[in-house]
């Protein structure tokens, strides 16, 4: 802990890179966790060309969608540290594989959701191909979906031109939406302290980011309960809870 409160002390460029584990101690199961959400849905169940071929499939994400949200859920002392160091001006931002909006929610206000938002639906169009989405342009938030179907339409329509309406999340198969590769390399490439918390680093392109990171010489802390592939490239690594270490760190840092 002394040696994360040191770094976090040191750096001016912080950048957060955060995975569905920095959302467990809010009450958000990873994919892994017992009991959670995804061992009653399978998530590869949802690609986006089954998505767009069958309204089943849709129906049935509808309901994935409810039980996601079901929970109220509230940012934790991971989401408050990363929004804190940025309205301290030591933080440029957070790049985020999560879909739950919580970061925002903490306060942050430059935030790269690279798999999208669960918090808002939109327009896919009506008959998209190649994991891209063509549609009007038609955004809606969540609780306008959930609306429509506790109404009794299992697959609502995009009002707007009858297309399919799909959360505006980036599901398997799915192209990632323009700019967000760009804008979370950016912040990668300018930041001097990298801080991957709750990712397992696996999935590519975003476990890229911390060695961009690298390759501009900034440092890189990995916080997660459970061993990564770039431990042995991180400056330091933390084995434990993110908001129960980067919670406490962030305030002594900034007291
Ligand atoms: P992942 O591959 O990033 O793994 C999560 C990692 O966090 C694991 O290594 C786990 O051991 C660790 N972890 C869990 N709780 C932790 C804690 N409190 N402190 C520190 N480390 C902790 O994520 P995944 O579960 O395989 O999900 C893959 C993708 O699915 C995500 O990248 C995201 O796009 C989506 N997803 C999002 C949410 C969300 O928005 N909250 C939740 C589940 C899945």
């Amino acid at each position: 802990m002394q040696r994360l409160t040191d770094l976090l002390a040191r750096s001016e460029r912080v950048v957060g890179f955060t995975g569905a584990g920095v959302s467990t101690e809010s009450g958000i199961p990873d994919f892994r966790s017992p009991g959670g959400v995804w061992s009653r849905y399978d998530p590869s169940e949802f690609t986006f060309g089954r998505y767009a071929a069958s309204p089943e499939v849709r129906a049935r994400s509808w309901l994935m969608r409810r039980e996601f949200f079901a929970t109220p859920f509230e940012p934790n002392p991971a989401h408050h540290a990363f929004a804190a160091l940025e309205r301290a001006g030591r933080c440029l931002g957070v790049v985020t594989q999560n879909i739950d909006g919580l970061h925002q929610r903490a306060g942050s206000r430059t935030v790269v959701e690279l798999h999208g938002t669960a918090t808002e639906v939109m327009c896919i169009g009506h008959a998209p191909v190649h994991g891209t989405p063509d549609g009007c342009g038609f955004h809606e938030t969540h609780a306008w979906a959930m609306a429509r179907v506790d109404a009794g339409d299992p697959d609502p329509a995009c009002p707007s031109c009858g297309g399919i309406v799909k959360s505006a999340t980036v599901s398997f198969e799915q192209v990632l939406f323009p700019g967000v590769v760009e804008a979370a390399y950016d912040l990668a490439s300018r930041c001097d302290l990298m801080v991957a918390a709750g990712s397992s680093l696996q999935v590519y392109p975003a476990a890229g980011l911390p060695e961009v990171a690298l390759g501009h010489g900034a440092r890189l802390v990995i916080v997660n309960d459970e061993p990564t592939p770039l431990d042995s490239v991180a400056t330091l690594v933390v084995r434990g809870k993110a908001g129960a270490t980067l919670g406490p760190a962030v305030e002594e840092v900034l007291s």
